[in-house]
């Protein structure tokens, strides 16, 4: 850290920092068993933070069988629900009160900014704590009247029930650390599982500091571990036979390799993973609302986001006059570390995420793409990458196939409906869409069309607690947030009892 990061820092989060990070197992906070530590840094200045436990295969085997025991002998699956569903409400309010300390240790630790980590990831990580506590009460099976063929003069009382899985790996990313966590906790725990969370090796921070708030609400040991380390703990965790089920979000790469690694168990899998999402902007549309929107869609957290709106499709008639002002709108935004309160692009995450980005610009400037603005670095230290706007793309190009994480978006002219459709479904992704239009059917008639899991007509990122959120095609199997995050983590049991 620099003089200038630290004399901001919270007392509590420079604090916070100060201490040894270790592993939480079974309650209690533990160093690696091979001794081993790793550095996580500030990307704003690539100088350390601090020096965090590195768990392995032994670790995340320790943490499976504490999650075991907690799950089978201790008191989380005898406890009522609406017990449970006070202490997932507990977390959400620690969260709520430490929002500022919370996000502004993500914004060390990634590089965002604090006043977005603190309003929008921690505010809402505390939202989904809330709402999945009210979930903790609501998990419930169906009574089924019978025919039963082979027993024609009987009678029956028929019901199901949902039951927790048991143990379940959580592995989450770098882009939104702590709400990723919170997305997979907060239902898993909801519903009675015990579970071992791996948060992503460039930012172990704020799930340790989360670790913190379970002891302080009084969940009992055992039912929350966290292993921190790199992808091999991940490897370890997907593959381990303890495990009754893995969530995970990240590239589309590593979620083939869980796919696989979960095959020994066959345990339970869902996905959450890359994308290359179309925003469709029509000549009908609110154009200064387009502009703004279209803006936010790919550069809204540097551009690492996997909803990112990054294949940006204009009607022909407003094709360069959109982007021009798209282009000039990116170009006005205040880049800085994440700590400066006037920030509102910061770093990339780190070196190996900037390289890639600065590999995609290259490679699109070699293959003829013209950038309207951007297409470099920006400042002498850190991560930083001025946001970039492409045109004179085609669709085979790197740039419009491949998932940057970067803020670099391509635009591509469109004719109509039809022909805009098939172009935003010619990808292996199929996350989330965009539309702007003043036409209400044709938006109805777009939303129909495009193959994603998610679709914000007049706006992006529309996401909220309650709607379901997950993947078309590779980017990903089932459904996180809103009731439907509770089915992810139990399962139906069918109970026929002869009367
Ligand atoms: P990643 O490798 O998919 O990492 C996500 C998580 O998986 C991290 O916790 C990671 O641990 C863990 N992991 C790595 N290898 C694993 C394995 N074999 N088995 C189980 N878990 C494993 O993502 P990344 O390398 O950080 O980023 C690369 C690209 O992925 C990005 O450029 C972006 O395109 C995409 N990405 C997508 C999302 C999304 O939200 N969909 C999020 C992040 C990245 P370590 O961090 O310790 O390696
Ligand atoms: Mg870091």
């Amino acid at each position: 850290m620099t003089t200038s990061t630290e004399s901001r820092l919270l007392p509590e989060v420079a604090e916070f920092v100060a201490q040894d990070k270790r592993l939480l197992i079974g309650g209690a906070w533990v160093p690696a068993q091979s001794g081993q530590t790793f550095e996580t840094e500030d990307p704003a200045t690539g100088r350390p933070i601090t020096r965090v436990a590195q768990g392995d295969a032994q670790d995340v085997d320790r943490a499976v069988q504490a999650a075991r025991i907690a799950f089978e002998e201790g008191p989380w699956a005898r406890m009522k629900p609406n017990e449970r569903e006070r202490l997932l409400w507990r977390v959400g309010d620690i969260l709520s009160e430490r929002a500022e300390i919370f996000g502004q240790l993500e914004a060390l630790d990634n590089g965002k900014a604090a006043t977005i980590a603190t309003a929008v990831d921690t505010a809402w990580a505390a939202d989904v704590w809330r709402y999945n506590a009210g979930l903790a009460t609501k998990i419930k099976g169906d009574s089924v009247n019978v025919s039963m063929p082979f027993s024609p003069d009987g009678r029956f009382h028929a019901y199901t029930l949902r039951q927790p899985l048991g143990v379940c790996g959580l592995i989450v990313p770098w882009n939104f650390p702590l709400l990723m966590a919170s997305w997979k906790l907060a239902p898993a725990l909801a519903a009675g599982n015990t579970v071992i969370l791996k948060p992503a090796e460039q930012t172990p921070l704020t799930a340790l500091l989360l670790g913190e708030v379970f002891e302080e609400a009084g969940f009992p040991p055992g039912v929350v571990n966290i292993v921190t380390g790199y992808g091999d703990a991940g490897a370890a965790l997907s593959a381990h036979d303890g495990v009754d089920k893995v969530a995970f979000t990240g590239s589309t790469e590593v979620g083939k390799k869980i796919v696989h690694a979960a095959a020994g168990n066959l345990k339970k899998v869902s996905l959450e993973l890359g994308g290359k999402s179309p925003n469709i902007v029509y000549a009908d549309a609110d154009l200064d609302a387009a502009v703004a929107g279209s803006v936010a869609a790919w550069m809204f957290n540097h551009g690492q986001c996997c909803v990112a709106g990054t294949r940006l499709f204009v009607q022909r008639e407003i094709f360069d006059d959109f982007t021009q002002a798209v282009a000039d709108a990116a170009a006005q935004a205040k880049i800085g570390p994440g700590l400066d309160p006037a920030t509102e692009l910061g770093p990339l995450v780190s070196q190996e995420q900037f390289d890639r980005v600065d590999g995609y610009i290259q490679q699109g400037l070699a293959d003829g793409a013209r950038a309207l603005t951007g297409g470099k670095r920006w400042g002498t230290e850190g991560y930083f990458v001025e946001p970039t706007v492409f045109v004179d793309v085609r669709p085979d190009f790197s740039i419009v196939e491949e998932e940057i994480f970067g803020p670099v978006v391509a635009a591509l002219p469109f004719d109509g409906e039809d022909d805009v459709a098939r172009a935003a479904n010619d990808s292996i992704y199929g996350l989330a869409a965009g539309i702007w239009t003043r036409d209400i059917s044709k938006a109805h008639r777009t939303a129909a069309a495009v193959q994603a899991g998610s679709v914000w007509v007049n706006q992006y990122n529309g996401f909220d607690t309650a709607l379901p959120f997950g993947g078309f095609k590779q980017s990903g199997w089932g459904r996180e947030l809103g009731d439907c995050a509770i089915d992810l983590y139990t399962q139906t049991k069918a109970v026929n009892v002869a009367l």
